[in-house]
């Protein structure tokens, strides 16, 4: 990993239909400095998705190969598909800009493994599963085995909470919105002020 000057590494995981891709586009959109970090996965692109934008979609065998080649700081594999960051594209974007991750608990313990960065690691969940399998439903992104193997690994997803350095509940996105600035806001004063 290429050493990251004053840029920060936020992390933000959640159990899916927390509302995790909505946050981390708003940050994006008001914070100028942030990129997010797109991600090489084998599943399908969604109606709305866009190669290069959302993900990066490749097949199974050239996923492989880059785990081979260790090209990967990261990866993991969720439902069924692989997921992973490539050490390329987060080395490149830190010199310039901070950078979001929206990664699960499995590649938030890989990432936590290169010690020279300092990542703030956020965890979100919801207080009310039954607003989460509604959520998952309404988005109309997934079939319904889909949905419940989604909605299922949350049992899962929230044991791994203890790894992270906040906790957030998000019961109102704009309320969640707003504790998420003032974590990143609260981290980049303490870069400004050891710099
Ligand atoms: P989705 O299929 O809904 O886009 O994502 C499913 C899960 O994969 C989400 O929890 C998301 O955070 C996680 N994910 C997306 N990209 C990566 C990645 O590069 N690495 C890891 N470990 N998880 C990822």
């Amino acid at each position: 990993m290429s050493g990251s000057g004053e840029n920060i590494m936020v992390i933000l995981s959640s159990p899916s239909g927390v509302g995790k891709t909505t946050l981390t586009k708003k940050i994006q959109q008001k914070y100028k400095s942030f990129k997010i970090s797109v991600s090489h996965t084998t599943r399908s692109p969604r109606s709305n998705e866009i190669h290069g934008i959302d993900y990066f979609f490749i097949s199974n065998k050239k996923f492989e190969e880059l785990i081979e080649k260790k090209k990967f700081y990261e990866y993991a594999k969720i439902f069924e598909n692989y997921y992973g960051t490539l050490k390329k594209n987060v080395d490149e974007s830190i010199i310039t800009n901070d950078l979001i991750f929206d990664i699960d608990w499995q590649g938030t313990k890989q990432l936590s493994n290169y010690k020279n960065l300092k990542l703030i690691k956020i965890f979100l969940i919801t207080d009310n599963k039954n607003e989460l399998k509604k959520r998952l439903i309404n988005r109309n992104q997934n079939t319904d085995a889909e949905i419940d193997r989604r909605f299922k690994s949350f049992d899962e997803d929230i044991k791994h909470w203890n790894d992270y350095d906040y906790i957030i509940i998000n019961k109102n996105l704009e309320v969640c919105f707003k504790q998420i600035e003032n974590i990143i806001l609260s981290n980049k004063k303490n870069n400004y002020l050891s710099s």
